[in-house]
């Protein structure tokens, strides 16, 4: 038995799941022909009450083509010194988009109202760049799965607002969020401009990711999405086991973010354990004391047969999900007794 916690991206589809894609119906879908994906991409529009949403092939292709939607070269986006799209984009943002970003020292990836007005350049001065967007991620990856409060959500859209904004949320985890908080699609739908939307996460599909947003922004992301090379063909298989999580892998979240505060309490009880970051989703993130090696400790769990991941500065992070089982959950909350 291997337990695999490195991320929640590491599931494989169940059957029922394979049984959805192999029943799929399919077409071209560059001629926007394909009726699995066309559902799927009308489902997600009508669930954040959007005008129309854009299935990708990668969670890094929507947030990059959602980049390039609101910005022009030279333009800055500000978001968190923890955010996906400026950490583990591969530096797409200047690559794709010719911006840069405007960083802020938030708090578990997560900050104020007051901090995003705070980083806006002055458009009249003309030194610095343009600001043009305002990016947020919930959950948090690097913040260790923490989810919003969604009222300073609704007081930096004001501050979009004021100062002519574009607002995206990269929602890569957003489904964690909603079950754990226990919010609404529409909610996110009514206050940001583009939301991105991870398939192949806590939802357990081999791939996919969706861009969701009104026409009048949303009308040229084909066109960019076809430059970036998304343009896929039969992808219809894969919609399908999107329209399958959709309907049956959403509420089962809970299940993940259940067993991951049972073992964040496990790891708070150990003396080898300095800290563990508070617990609201399906990622674990803790650091080790001062005496004990990262490496040390990660390779005691992998003569177990468990994987977690280092993320720098002592710090671990296990990620639970729809493949981590009840008997693996078992073995690893004795194994850690154990260490
Ligand atoms: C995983 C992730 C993405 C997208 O990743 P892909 O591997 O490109 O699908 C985007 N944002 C966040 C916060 C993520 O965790």
């Amino acid at each position: 038995m291997i337990i695999d916690l490195r991320s929640d991206t590491v599931t494989k589809p169940t059957k029922e799941m394979l049984d959805a894609m192999l029943s799929a119906d399919v077409g071209d879908d560059v001629y926007k022909e394909d009726p699995s994906v066309n559902e799927l991409e009308e489902r997600l529009a009508k669930m954040f009450g959007k005008d129309m949403a854009l299935f990708f092939p990668t969670g890094s292709m929507a947030n990059q083509a959602a980049l390039k939607l609101h910005t022009n070269p030279g333009e800055q986006v500000i978001c968190d010194k923890y955010a996906h799209i400026y950490n583990y984009e591969g530096g797409g943002a200047s690559f794709n988009s010719g911006i840069s970003c405007k960083l802020i020292n938030g708090h578990r990836g997560m900050f104020t109202a007051e901090q995003a007005e705070a980083s806006i350049n002055p458009p009249d001065f003309y030194h610095s760049p343009l600001t043009s967007l305002i990016a947020i991620e919930n959950t948090t990856n690097k913040g260790g799965g923490a989810c919003w409060d969604f009222e300073e959500l609704q007081r930096i859209r004001k501050v979009a607002d004021k100062h002519n904004l574009g607002y995206h949320l990269d929602g890569a985890r957003l489904w964690n969020a909603l079950i754990a908080k226990g919010e609404s699609p529409k909610q996110y739908g009514e206050l940001f401009d583009t939301i991105s939307v991870c398939l192949s996460k806590g939802l357990g599909c081999p791939m996919g990711s969706v861009l969701i947003g009104d026409n009048e922004l949303m009308q040229n992301a084909i066109r960019i999405r076809k430059i970036f090379g998304g343009g896929m063909r039969q992808v219809g298989y894969m919609a399908a086991a999107g329209l399958y999580a959709l309907e049956n892998h959403i509420d089962r979240l809970t299940e993940d973010h259940k067993k991951a505060i049972e073992i964040g309490e496990t790891l708070s009880e150990l003396s080898l354990i300095k800290k563990v970051e508070p617990l609201e989703t399906n990622i674990i993130i803790f650091e080790l004391n001062d005496r004990v090696g990262e490496n040390d400790f990660i390779e005691k769990l992998n003569a177990n047969n468990i994987f977690i991941i280092g993320m720098g500065s002592n710090k671990l992070r296990m990620v639970t999900h729809i493949d981590y089982t009840d008997e693996m959950h078992n073995k690893l909350i004795t194994t850690l007794r154990n260490i």
